[in-house]
């Protein structure tokens, strides 16, 4: 489906919490432990096709090993993040009709819980962008592609048939203009204590960066695996897609880090003096931590 940014159906008032973007596993029939599949690997202790409901789904959708995923060998479980499509898809899209109580219904419903967890994760990264902005056309624009996003998700046929390549795409432009403006300001004094090795991309797995200001650099879609960032300043640094799995994070501030998803801290290590936004969770893991 093409997707239009200035669709003339669009609700006119999208809300701006993010609280609808974050999981509500009580009101979810289980998507990601049966839509989704995973491999036997450091993350999954077994490997399941998708489309098949994981050993440890219970008949009420929780899991049965929910207490002790990490030492059982499920990590991967303990990092995801479905930034609220799984209630979206199983309440709002099929009225609360399960894909056990009306197997027919998984046909569509587990496809459809893969495409609405990206158009919300866009969203999740739109809301952002709408509160960094301060240039009103940049948040038109922003608030345009929201409302069209919310507008496509009332539909299961309208979700099946959105285009995501072209969407992803034109939604990455609008964060890229935001996050160029965002960091500007934190850049705005000439400052160069940016090294050259900050880019975009960047490979900085293991490196260690200890007690550095990171402030306004384009950390988009970095590798930061195991990388030392404790006591870090990463104000106004862009985060989009970034790899933290294992990175420490203990005392850094990432309080106004751009982009930062709460998957990326799940998978990272922090303890209670990382600052973190207000909408997002400190992970249980970390609370044993310092
Ligand atoms: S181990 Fe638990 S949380 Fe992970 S997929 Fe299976 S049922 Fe879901």
């Amino acid at each position: 489906m093409p997707f239009t940014s200035n669709d003339s159906t669009a609700s006119s008032s999208p809300s701006l919490d993010r609280g609808s973007l974050r999981p509500d596993c009580g009101n979810c029939f289980a998507l990601c432990c049966t839509a989704l599949g995973f491999s036997r690997s450091t993350d999954f202790a077994i490997d399941k096709p998708a489309g098949t409901p994981c050993q440890n789904l219970d008949s009420d959708f929780s899991c049965t090993i929910h207490d002790s995923l990490r030492p059982r060998g499920f990590r991967g479980c303990t990092v995801f993040d479905c930034f609220g499509a799984g209630q979206h898809v199983s309440q709002n899209l099929f009225q609360g009709i399960s894909w056990r109580s009306d197997p027919g219904t998984a046909k569509n419903m587990f496809p459809a819980f893969k495409v609405v967890r990206q158009l919300h994760e866009m969203l999740w990264y739109l809301a952002e962008a709408t509160n960094r902005t301060f240039d009103p056309d940049t948040s038109h624009q922003v608030n345009e592609f929201r409302k069209a996003i919310e507008n496509a998700m009332s539909d299961t046929q309208q979700v099946l048939a959105i285009d995501l390549d072209d969407l992803h795409s034109r939604v990455r432009s609008v964060l890229m203009d935001v996050s160029e403006e965002v960091r500007s300001s934190y850049l705005a004094t000439g400052d160069d204590h940016l090294d050259a090795a900050l880019i975009p991309g960047a490979d900085l797995m293991g490196k260690k960066m200890r007690s550095r200001s990171l402030c306004g650099a384009d950390l988009r879609g970095a590798y930061f695996i195991a990388a030392d960032l404790r006591g870090c300043d990463l104000s106004g640094a862009d985060l989009l897609g970034a790899d933290l799995r294992d990175a420490r994070l203990e005392g850094a501030d990432l309080s106004k880090a751009l982009y930062l998803t709460q998957a990326q801290l799940n998978a990272a290590q922090g303890d209670a003096r990382t600052l973190l936004p207000a909408d997002l969770d400190r992970p249980r893991q970390w609370l044993n931590n310092g």
